[in-house]
């Protein structure tokens, strides 16, 4: 058996398997007998946990929390608000959209990390929200749709999906003429490496008019080990690049030091930082939740000027309008007839000359 599956097969799903890992404190033992959730992780992910500080960041997002049950601030019906699937036009299940000439395209509730902090949580992890995954009814509706040149593939996971059906997919939509590049995000480079085969890679691999993207979701530097790098290596091998889309989460990575780590971590193992986003108002991660200024402000204090242009994620919050970016904005303290007056990251003031238009 591959090892990918193999991991999936062995799912950190009980409380049996993850006491073989880590001490559980009675609170966790009895949330995961009281919740009706999904959870789990695979031993790969699962043994970069601490085993005896409940605090841990990787242990947050995997294991339950009695938290999720309160729920001050998220919106009911949230995927259906924020994938505009109660709006006029027609779209089977599986298409999502916001933007003109780009869709999100789900083809699994499939995971093989159920994140606590994930705003599909409704669903992935509490599974009242079903959606009919049907490629042929997707593949119909984009080819039919020729404004739309950008294809999200999403989940779920969609690298969870065998090697066919990937296969199948990017061969379908390679085939529409009017699309011009494929996207799929994907956690699997952070929680399941293995995913990343050799028979894989030939089905990503050789030049295409149709580019293929990847933006994985890495949360905190401790997810990034060996076996990442070589995953990202494989991929980026392939033609793909790899981007990061992580989610802003309390206590988890919220200070400058782990902020500014993460993203400097992520280059050395050839991950572009994309996105940080606000942590969704979807129902039970309250938890998980900051101000939303938290993330303009860890990138004026983190990261901008402190290190490498390379590592600037956009920070943005994600709407059913769309994604919107919510930057820091100090760097022009004054403007006058004869010049501007601009601000670094250290406070220092520089004037450089205004040319009139
Ligand atoms: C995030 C998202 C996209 C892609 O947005 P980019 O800013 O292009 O990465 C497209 N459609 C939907 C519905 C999305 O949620
Ligand atoms: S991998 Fe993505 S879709 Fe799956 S639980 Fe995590 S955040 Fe949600």
């Amino acid at each position: 058996m591959e090892a990918w599956v193999e991991q999936l097969q062995n799912s950190v799903n009980t409380l049996e398997r993850l006491k073989k890992i880590i001490n559980v404190t009675p609170e966790e033992e009895a949330t995961i007998n009281t919740l009706h959730t999904k959870w789990g992780t695979t031993p790969y992910f699962a043994s970069l946990m601490d085993p005896d500080d409940p605090n841990c960041p990787i242990r947050r997002q995997v294991i339950p929390s009695m938290k999720e049950t309160e729920n001050k601030y998220g919106m009911h019906d949230y995927l259906i608000w924020k994938e505009n699937r109660d709006v006029g036009e027609v779209r089977p299940d599986c298409i999502a959209r916001q933007y003109h000439d780009r869709i999100a395209f789900t083809v699994t509730d499939v995971c093989a990390n159920y994140c606590r902090h994930c705003f599909r949580k409704e669903l992935v992890v509490d599974r009242d929200l079903k959606l009919r995954f049907d490629f042929e009814e997707g593949i119909e509706w984009i080819t039919d749709h020729r404004e739309i040149r950008d294809i999200l593939i999403t989940g779920g996971d969609p690298f969870i999906l065998s090697d066919e059906r990937i296969e199948y997919l990017i061969r379908k939509l390679r085939d529409i003429p009017h699309i011009e590049m494929i996207r799929f995000g994907t956690r699997t480079p952070i929680v399941l490496p293995h995913r990343i085969t050799d028979d894989f890679k030939k089905i990503l691999s050789d030049y295409h008019r149709v580019p293929i993207w990847v933006n994985t979701q890495c949360n905190h530097p401790k997810e990034i080990t060996e076996q990442t790098a070589k995953a990202v290596y494989d991929l980026l091998s392939c033609g793909v690049n790899v981007g990061n889309q992580a989610v802003l989460l309390k206590g988890i990575n919220d200070d400058v030091e782990t902020f500014r780590k993460l993203h400097q971590k992520l280059l050395t193992v050839r991950i572009r930082p994309y996105y940080v986003f606000y942590c969704e108002p979807a129902p039970g991660i309250d938890h998980f939740r900051t101000p939303v200024e938290k993330g303009a402000e860890l990138i004026r204090d983190a990261l901008r000027g402190h290190t490498t242009g390379l590592a600037q994620p956009m920070y943005v919050i994600a709407t059913n309008i769309g994604k919107i970016p919510l930057m820091p904005d100090y760097y022009i303290v004054d403007k006058n007839e004869k010049e501007y007056t601009l601000k670094n990251y250290q406070g220092i003031y520089t004037t450089i000359p205004n040319i009139p238009e």
